[in-house]
């Protein structure tokens, strides 16, 4: 008999799990806690690594999909001094198709396809080892059992405790988020400020990078160290969209509720930086919270049978385009080797060898991000632009 598989989450890692595992003919229940597909915005932009994301999609079959949609040209990086001198204007090569963007809702659609979620399937405990096999509660008191259950349930996974005590913990960096629609026509000057691709300008201690998205959309970030100092509902069913989850969590000296007063604590946090660059500030809609949470770096777990977890859910990190890639190579890398299980009883060693390959790939990452924030978001900005140097090709 075939094993009964759950995924918890229906991000980029339980999305490409259950991609994959449907290519391979596998049925899998996939349960997510939003009421509906479109039930919250989809997100800003996410560049796709050739040898990541891109080859979990290759998994899954939906390259060709994703090169269609995908923008090789966004992944143009401008950096600017903070009185709007431009230090770097980096271009791809024609043909460059390393890391290409590509909206998150836009991936999404590509991933759902044929699959059948389960939507406002809000998931409360896992209980592994019970008689009739892993046992997972729901918040409207429902339980039901599998052999196998999946947490990619992101920051704040309500699958992890099932394996692992480890909480994230605040990194000492707050990103505030605002965006501006339809730039090209409603700011132009905003538009050739911020090209194809990003902008990017690093101050003592913080950062304003800007992105554009496909439609004529950009995401601004407002970043900064900052002591947590307040905390809001804890309860992740606030989240407004699905950037990892890794949001409405405090707001160190921000009224939520009054956006001309967030406007104007970030255009003071900001003063004296050049005028085009803080109108991204000025001209942007509402602003979101997000103060940057991560797991402790190499975060592993002693193995228990008939439960593990994908990315974030397994190592959350600071946001510098990784997650989402490691979540959906280690979505598609899973239903592979579940895939390629003799039988049944061979599930568990499939799964104990795809975590030891998950976790020494995810702490390398860790690492690499971690370090990275500490750089981007330095008391020293020339870090940022070294760093930019190091990774960036000639
Ligand atoms: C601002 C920002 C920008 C980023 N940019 C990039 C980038 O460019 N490239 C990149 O690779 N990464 C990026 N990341 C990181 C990336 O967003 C995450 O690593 C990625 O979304 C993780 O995917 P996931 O599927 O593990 O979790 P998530 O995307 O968080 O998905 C989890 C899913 O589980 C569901 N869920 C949660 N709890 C429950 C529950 N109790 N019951 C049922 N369902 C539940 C959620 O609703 C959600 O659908 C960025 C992150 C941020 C914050």
């Amino acid at each position: 008999m075939r094993p009964r598989i759950a995924v918890i989450g229906s991000g980029p890692a339980g999305l490409t799990f259950a991609r994959v595992l449907h290519r391979h003919g596998h049925p899998v229940t996939i349960l997510e806690r939003d009421p509906a597909r479109d039930a919250r915005p989809a997100g800003g932009t996410l560049d796709l690594h050739e040898g990541l994301g891109q080859l979990a999609l290759e998994k899954a079959g939906m390259l060709a999909e994703f090169e269609a949609l995908s923008r090789p040209e966004g992944q143009a990086m401008r950096i600017l001094d903070t009185d709007g001198t431009v230090l770097r204007d980096w271009q791809p090569r024609p043909g460059d198709r390393a890391n290409p963007e590509i909206d998150r809702g836009q991936l999404r659609d590509l991933l759902l396809g044929p699959l059948d979620v389960q939507w406002g399937r809000v998931v409360t405990e896992v209980v592994p080892e019970t008689r009739d096999g892993v046992l997972v509660h729901f918040e409207d008191g429902r339980q039901e059992t599998f052999d196998l259950v999946i947490g990619a349930d992101g920051a704040w996974s309500r699958v992890r405790p099932a394996v692992s005590p480890a909480t994230p913990q605040y990194t000492g960096v707050t990103s505030v988020e605002t965006s501006l629609d339809d730039v090209d026509t409603r700011h132009p000057d905003l538009a050739r400020l911020v090209g194809d691709g990003s902008v990017a300008v690093y101050g003592v201690n913080r950062a304003i990078v800007a992105q554009r998205n496909s439609g004529g959309h950009v995401k601004v970030y407002a970043q900064f160290r900052a002591p947590l100092d307040r905390h809001t509902n804890p309860d992740q069913h606030t989240n407004p969209d699905r950037h990892g989850d890794q949001n409405q969590r405090a707001v160190p000296g921000l009224d939520l509720d009054d956006v001309e007063a967030v406007r104007s604590s970030l255009l003071a946090l900001f003063d004296g930086w050049a005028a085009p660059v803080l109108d991204l500030l000025r001209h942007g809609t509402a602003f979101v919270h997000r103060p940057l949470y991560a797991l402790p770096v190499s975060h592993t777990w002693d193995h228990v049978s008939g439960v593990t977890l994908l990315g974030d859910a397994a190592h959350l990190m600071p946001p510098l385009g990784a997650g989402a890639n490691l979540a959906m190579l280690e979505g598609a890398e899973l239903a592979e080797s579940i895939a390629a299980a003799p039988g049944p009883g061979d599930l568990d060693d499939a799964v104990r060898a795809f975590e030891e390959q998950m976790w020494t790939r995810a702490g390398r990452w860790a690492n690499i991000t971690t370090a990275g924030l500490e750089r981007l978001v330095s008391p020293d900005p020339s870090e940022a632009l070294a760093l930019f140097d190091e990774v960036q090709p000639s």
